[in-house]
């Protein structure tokens, strides 16, 4: 990943295989699975702009928002979230699309 990509959207993390390495004030950190979070922002219909998304990551351990991150090469790492089966996703998916 050389520093003369710009890097707008999670899409654009996932197309350059990375993920998202997150470390909160509180010291907790983990490395969060680019691919999955745009899947997810996309059914919420949230904003996947990087610098948006890095606003509202939420820490696991304290609660509290906009903890550092950066891109990463590491593999996805971290206590589990969201939908875990395809299953979830279409119940999320159907349960989103009537709101
Ligand atoms: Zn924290």
């Amino acid at each position: 990943m050389g520093a003369n990509i710009k890097l707008t959207t999670i899409g654009d993390v996932v197309h350059h295989k990375g993920n998202l390495r997150v470390e909160c004030r509180c010291g907790h950190r983990s490395v969060i699975d680019a691919a999955k979070l745009d899947r997810y922002y996309t059914v919420q219909r949230w904003s996947t702009v990087l610098e948006v998304v890095g606003m509202h990551l939420r820490c696991s351990s304290c609660g509290s928002r906009g903890a550092h991150w950066r891109i990463t090469l590491e593999p996805p790492r971290g206590p589990r979230w969201g939908p875990q089966t395809e299953e979830a996703w279409r119940f999320l998916t159907a349960r989103l699309r009537n709101r």
